[in-house]
């Protein structure tokens, strides 16, 4: 795998991964480094988000990465996931 990447996100909780989506809509190969540390990771369901009220937050990261997978190569650090 070519390892030349475009952009590095570190983080991939909400704003994270949101914004590797963004780059990846805009073509760039982006390499996340996470931790899996989210600050709501430990909550129930989320509150608020429109169409995820109530949702697990790993479910919803969960989705975030699938989504992800639609756009250039990205990769999610695997080691600190
Ligand atoms: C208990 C709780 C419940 C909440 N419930 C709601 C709710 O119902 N509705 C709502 O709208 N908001 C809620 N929030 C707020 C919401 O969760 C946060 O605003 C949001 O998750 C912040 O997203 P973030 O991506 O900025 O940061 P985070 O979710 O904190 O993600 C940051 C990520 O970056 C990683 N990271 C940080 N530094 C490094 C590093 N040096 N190397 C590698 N990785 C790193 C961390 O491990 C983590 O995975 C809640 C927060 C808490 C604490």
């Amino acid at each position: 795998m070519d390892t030349t990447w475009d952009c590095i996100v570190v983080g991939a909780g909400a704003a994270g991964l949101s914004a590797a989506l963004v780059l990846g809509r805009a073509r760039r190969r982006t390499l996340v480094i996470d931790a899996g540390k989210q600050s709501n990771r430990h909550t129930a369901g989320i509150g608020g988000l429109l169409a995820s009220d109530r949702r697990p937050p790993l479910d919803f990261y969960e989705t975030g990465r699938v989504e992800l997978a639609n756009y250039p190569p990205w990769s999610c650090d695997p080691a600190r996931r």
